[in-house]
């Protein structure tokens, strides 16, 4: 997702209210993530939404469908999603999600009505018996309903287009799967494919994630559309496109791309989106092949800016470069590109493919995300541009609070995981100082966690283990602590030396630099433990930090 959306979602499930908790995180869980948190204490709906407590984590997802009808007029939706998951041990209830806008009309099991109780966004399904580990079972929920209409937040989006058209798209990362369709709302566990029917009124077309199935007239004014979704799918990213689109291809290796857009937007898209192209090339180069070429690649174009739905990325940036037309980064580079096609497309290698199994590790898609974009630019513009690039968004940073809140709550981390993550990696490039190594890290990274779902302490011990240095403590200053840390530097003219060392908050950060002169930098290993001193003939003012190669702090004394 793109950092405005971000921002805007933050607050949108501070519903309120708490009780007892006596479902998945006990009382002293809480008040130990209230310690924990610099805000305010976590409210219910945050561990409803966010904690992955017994009910959730007694089955594993297997398969959806889901399938949908929708009354643009009436702005209403009806369906159905067939649930099958397979149990991980015997329990006899579930917890699946819906947002309290919604009805359920019924869950079955063999056809047999199932008990539920709601809280909130919460559905907790009660079975007559005891489901078995290991045993996969499917229910079939139906429900409809009138969604909460949050605009600009999130879920669905009832809009017409310039000729009255109905123009309907979901968006649902913040606000949740929940908000329009019931599912298991939480980032820890996929299904291992789906598929999405959706009916419409006859004329208009339907863009969901997967391969395009078939559409069938219902013969009641009516039509459906059907997609098959051959891989893990996060829930937020599940989507429906509604429009009078119209529709285009063009050709990558041997990979059709897709376009959606509306009939006025044809010509322009026609130019803008051949820009996919060099995107996919250069992802490719650097993380090997799309990760979903079954369900294909697609651009659809939407009410919102933009969005990484799987192999259905959704487009509103107005057909032009940079972000809104804006020089994104605010050194020049950013009109050379349409951010939210490069930005959002990345995704889809991290976000996507690898994907992190708790909000509170969201950096692993911001921070990853806006790294690619870094590299799209080096693979398309040169390594100049790349270095202004990323170093364009150190003026974004805000450094108020760490990139990694406590986990197992819905409460999105602050966007300082974008941008300070992808200076954090840029400086773990200059910390590896070996490109060579540094590509292969980044490739075999990808390759190895490709659709799985992972935390921070998988990436940091891939690192450690590739590069055979403990990086842990330079992980956990960047995502775990407010501060960047700071170099120091004393110069005494007299001896002509410079001593130097590390000022930060993690026990034993240590991180090699280079100082000097540029062009004949020396690496250094400073550490916070003591000062260390060498010979240095240049003055206080003379004497250079590389600080475009490393996010870092310098103190001259
Ligand atoms: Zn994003």
């Amino acid at each position: 997702m793109i950092c405005r959306v971000l921002i805007t979602s933050v607050a949108v499930l501070a519903l309120g209210g708490s009780s007892a908790c006596s479902r998945g995180v006990s009382q002293n869980q809480s008040v130990a993530l209230a310690a924990q948190l610099q805000g305010p204490p976590p409210t219910r709906s945050e561990i409803l939404r966010g904690d992955y407590g017994r009910l959730r984590a007694n089955n594993d997802l297997v398969y959806y469908h889901l399938d949908v009808r929708v009354d643009p007029d009436k702005k209403f939706i009806s369906g159905k999603n067939t649930i099958r998951f397979r149990m991980l041990s015997d329990d006899n209830r579930v917890q699946i999600d819906l947002h309290p806008s919604l009805d359920v009309d019924r869950i079955l099991l063999d056809g047999a009505p199932l008990q539920y109780t709601r809280e909130e966004s919460a559905v907790f399904i009660d079975f007559p018996r005891k489901l078995r580990k290991d045993s996969t079972y499917a229910i079939n929920f139906q429900y409809s309903g009138t969604p909460l209409d949050i605009r600009a937040r999130g879920g669905i989006g009832f809009r017409r287009d310039s000729t009255g058209h109905p123009f309907i798209n979901t968006v649902c990362e913040g606000v949740g799967s929940s908000t329009w369709w019931p599912s298991k709302d939480q980032w820890h566990d996929e299904v291992d494919s789906m598929r999405i029917s959706v009916s419409i009124p006859n004329g208009l077309t339907d863009v969901s994630n997967g391969a395009f199935v078939g559409k069938m007239d219902l013969g009641d004014g009516y039509t459906r559309w059907d997609w098959n979704v051959h891989y893990p799918i996060n829930s937020y990213d599940v989507s429906m496109n509604i429009g009078d689109y119209v529709h285009f291809t063009d050709t990558y290796k041997d990979m059709t791309l897709d376009f959606y857009v509306l009939r006025d937007s044809l010509e322009k898209a026609r130019a803008q989106f051949t820009q996919a192209k060099g995107m996919l090339a250069a992802y490719e180069h650097y993380f090997g092949e799309y990760p979903f070429k079954k369900d294909g690649y697609k651009l659809v174009e939407a009410t919102n800016a933009g969005m990484e739905h799987q192999s259905a990325v959704t487009y509103g940036n107005g057909f032009k470069n940079g972000y809104g037309g804006r020089d994104w980064t605010g050194v020049g580079v950013s009109p050379k590109f349409d951010f939210i096609i490069i930005h959002e497309s990345g995704h889809e290698w991290f976000g996507n493919a690898v994907s992190a199994s708790d909000r509170s590790d969201m950096w692993i898609h911001e921070g990853w995300t806006t790294y690619l974009e870094v590299l799209y630019v080096e693979y398309t513009f040169g390594y100049d541009d790349a270095l202004k690039y990323v170093n364009g968004y150190k003026t974004k940073v805000l450094n108020r609070q760490p990139i990694i809140p406590p986990g197992g709550l819905m409460r999105t981390p602050p966007q300082d995981m974008y941008f300070k993550g992808a200076l954090m990696l840029n400086t773990l490039r200059n910390v590896v100082n070996d490109d060579r190594r540094w590509f292969a890290l980044l490739h075999d990274l990808y390759q190895h966690f490709k659709y799985k779902n992972i935390s921070t302490d998988d990436i940091v011990a891939f690192f450690n283990q590739r590069t055979g240095r403990n990086l842990t403590p330079v992980f956990n200053q960047y995502l775990r602590h407010t501060a960047i840390p700071t170099l120091e530097l004393k110069f005494d003219s007299a001896a002509k030396t410079v001593s130097y060392r590390w000022k930060a908050d993690e026990p034993g950060f240590a991180m090699p630099i280079r100082i000097g002169t540029k062009g004949a930098w020396q690496i250094v290993e400073p550490t916070t433990a003591k000062w260390k001193t060498m010979p240095a003939r240049l003055t206080p003012e003379t004497f250079d930090v590389a600080t475009d190669l490393y996010f870092v702090n310098v103190v001259k004394q």
